[in-house]
Parts: structure tokens; sequence; C-alpha cells
């Protein structure tokens, strides 16, 4: 299997929207979580999302991951590599944007690399170097107070410009609408000028357009799922693309089982989901402070819902409103508390598959990642969206045999996002 566009994501539900971006836009594709064991067989795809957790750790560790994962792509053939980053451009000074995205150029013979994270369908906008999240600077905007990657300066340029040994240039929105001949032409002048990457401009889809044609003809670019969709779209423009994008259907053919919803994400959006979910599916709401007491909860839940799986859904949620989770963060700490939870859920999901569960929904960013790890799955197919941002995802050489998964974070989804994702798999 021969793939055409390869890509290593910093975190795996930014890996989910960038493989959501491109099945949309006419790739087939698939994610890997982490990378694959050799063994595993891939279906025909057109583009793979290596997905990492490499965001917040040190420089050194996320370089020599993403190198591995750069490596696995070209082996399979991908003539182009996106480093996949938050739209926000989540990272610190000490930061491996920069670092990732110089290492991967530099095994793939060097040259200059496009960087932007607008992705103007979710508001990210990139002037003059500048990121805009809405209608606010990245610094004025609520990443300012983001607990890992505080983010105080919106000019690109500069911050990467700490992350780097070399100048960085900047391609400007009025070049970017002189089209791909003039970015070509100003690539060209940095190149020769020693810069090793460039803070691209974009506002609106057209500009990651332009950008996707002229990145598709270097090996290595960076940005969100915006430059995703620009680089989708210029490779079915290109003709190289065989599979004509007919891809979902078969993502969701039935896999049968029992079907379950697991909640960790504490986000407005999940709390009034499952306020809505409790009117036709019955939802267990675990006690927090015992679950964080020993594994009596844990066993509970797993009884109480081992009882009703057979006549239909059940949801167990972990989630809870502003002030109970304070309250316990305050007790036991932000980190320590989070993550004994995200335990607690991803074992209650691998108990349900287990009993033979084969159509989970599991709410929360950490929390999904939690439950795939633990269910060790190796690879998703990406499906139709349940809500934007959400596909079906079909797993990939499991264990267990296939499933059909919704990973939900945050925010996402409308007030009957449970039944919707439900809906859609059988
Ligand atoms: P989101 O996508 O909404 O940010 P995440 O799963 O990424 O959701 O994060 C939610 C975090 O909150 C997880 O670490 C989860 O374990 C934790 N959590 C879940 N329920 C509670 C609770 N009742 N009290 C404190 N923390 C909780």
């Amino acid at each position: 299997m021969a793939i055409l566009l390869g890509s290593i994501a910093d975190d795996y539900t930014g890996a989910s929207d960038l493989a959501n971006t491109l099945t949309k836009n006419g790739l087939r594709t698939v994610q890997t979580v982490g990378i694959p064991d050799p063994s595993l067989a891939l279906p025909e795809v057109d583009a793979v999302v290596v997905s990492l957790k490499i965001r917040s750790v040190p420089a050194s560790d996320a370089v020599a991951a993403a190198a591995s994962a750069e490596r696995w792509l070209r082996q399979r053939g991908a003539g182009h590599v996106l480093y996949k980053i938050c739209s926000t451009f989540d990272s610190t000074d000490a930061g491996n944007i920069g670092p990732v995205t110089e290492a991967l150029s530099d095994v793939a013979g060097g040259g200059i690399v496009l960087v932007t994270p607008a992705f103007p369908e979710t508001g990210r906008t990139v002037y003059l170097g500048h990121l805009f999240v809405g209608g606010q600077p990245l610094n004025e905007s609520p990443l300012k107070d983001h607990p890992l990657n505080p983010m105080h300066d919106a000019n690109l340029v500069r911050v990467l410009t700490r992350q780097l040994c070399n100048a960085v240039g900047l391609i400007d929105l009025t070049t970017i609408a002189a089209g791909p001949g003039a970015v070509k032409m100003r690539l060209d002048s940095f190149r020769t000028a020693g810069v090793t990457a460039v803070i691209a401009d974009a506002i609106f889809e057209r500009d990651l357009e332009t950008l996707g044609e002229v990145a598709l003809e270097t090996p290595v670019s960076t940005g969100a799922s915006g430059l995703g969709l620009g680089l989708a779209r210029a490779l079915v423009r290109s003709g190289r693309i065989s599979s004509g994008g007919a891809t979902t259907a078969d993502a969701i053919r039935p896999v049968g089982g029992l079907s379950a919803i697991v909640a960790g994400s504490c986000s407005k959006a999940t709390l009034r989901q499952l306020d809505v979910a409790e009117r036709s599916i019955p939802v267990l709401r675990l006690d927090p402070e015992r679950l964080l007491a020993g594994p009596d909860e844990i066993a509970a839940a797993i009884s109480w819902a081992g009882d009703r799986i057979f006549a239909g859904p059940v949801v167990v949620a972990a989630s809870a409103a502003p002030e109970t989770v304070s309250r316990l963060q305050s007790l036991y700490g932000r980190e320590a508390s989070g993550h004994a939870i995200e335990t607690a859920t991803s074992i209650i999901a691998a108990e349900l598959v287990e009993r033979g569960v084969r159509r989970l929904v599991v709410a929360g960013g950490e929390t999904s990642g939690a439950a795939v790890d633990r269910l060790a799955i190796p690879a998703f197919l990406i499906g139709p969206e349940i809500a934007p941002g959400v596909p079906v995802l079909r797993t990939v050489g499991n264990a267990q045999g296939d499933m059909l998964l919704a990973l939900k974070s945050g925010n996402f989804g409308g007030e009957d996002f449970f039944t919707a994702a439900l809906a859609m798999m059988h």
C-alpha cells in the first residue's frame, strides 16, 4: 500500500480532527494510534495520520518520536509529511513546534517548511504573521491562561524564532492572494537567504488551497487541519487520488454487539448532552470521590452496567459540574484527580468491551485517549461525521474484532449527540 500524504499529529484528538478533515476533502484516511506494529495490515488509503502524544513532552523526546513516525510514513510511500499541530499553536518558548519542524525537514534532506495554524472553519486565521482566535489576537484569547502552554505572543514569526536556530520568514496575504507562482517565488528568495521555516498568512480556505498546492512540492509542512484541507484539495485537483473519495460507507458497515457511552468530559456541552441522553438511556453518575478512594466504585459501575447492557445502551459518566470538579481538584490536585478518573473510565470502557460492547462512544479528549490506549486499538478508518469535527471511527486490526467508536472532545456536538452517534453505529 503506497500512501500519498502522511501526517504526524502531536495529540490524539488533533489527529482525529485532521483525519476527519482529510476524509471530508476526498482522501481515504486511516488514523493510527502511535507507530503501528509492522504486522498491522492497513486498508488501501490515500493518507495516514500517525497520532502521537508529544505536544507537551521535552523537545528531544518529541523530535525522536516524530522522526520515527516520519521514517515509517516515508517507507510507505508518503511524498509529503504534515506535522499536525494545534490551531492555537500551543507551545512554550522551549516548545516542540520549531525543533520537530526542523528535524523532520533535516531528515527529508533539508529545505524550507511552510508553517501555518490557520483553520478558518474554527475561527483561526493568520494575518501578517499574527494568529487570531475568533475576533481576538492569540495573546488576548483564553489561550493566554492555558494551564500547560499559556500563549502570550500572537506574532508567530517571533514565537517560532524563539524555538529555532535559523531565521523565520513571513509569506503575507498579498503574496498568497497572487497565487501559487508568487508564493513559490517568495519561498525561493527566503531559501537563498538561508531561511528554513516561514509562517504563512491565511484567512480564507482559498489561501489554504494555494498553500497546500505549494507545500505538496516540498517534503514537509507544519500546520493544523486547515493546511490539511489545502493539501487534500491540492491532491484531489492533481488527479492522483484513485479512491474518488468514496470512503465513509465502508467505514460504517455494521459490527453488531452491544453499545455503551462513557463520559469523562466536564464541559458544558457534555453535561447538557448527558441530561438529554438520560431521557431515553439509563445513566450511571459515578461518585468521583469514591472513584479516587479505591476500586469499589469501578466494580459497582461494571456490575450496574453488566445487568442492563443486554437490554440496550447505557451511559456511565464521571462528568460533574465545575463546582464539584474544583472541590475535588482542591482536595486531590488537578492532575492526580484527572488522571485517576481517566484511568477509572478507561477500565470501565475496557470491561464493557470485554462483556460484548462493540459500539462505544467516549466523551472527553483525555478520557478518549486513555480509553483507546487501554483498549490497545492500533488504528481507525475514518467514517462519516456525527457532528462537525466528530466522525464515526472503525477500528483497524483490533484484537476484539471490528468496533465502531465516536470520540468526542469537550464542547463538540449538539445536545442530542449521544443518541445521534448511536443511531449511526450499528
Ligand atoms: P474535555 O475534552 O471536555 O476537556 P477531557 O477528558 O480531556 O475532557 O478532560 C476532562 C478531565 O476531567 C479528565 O482528566 C477527567 O478524568 C476529569 N474528570 C472527569 N470527571 C471529573 C470529576 N467529577 N471531577 C474532577 N475531574 C473529573
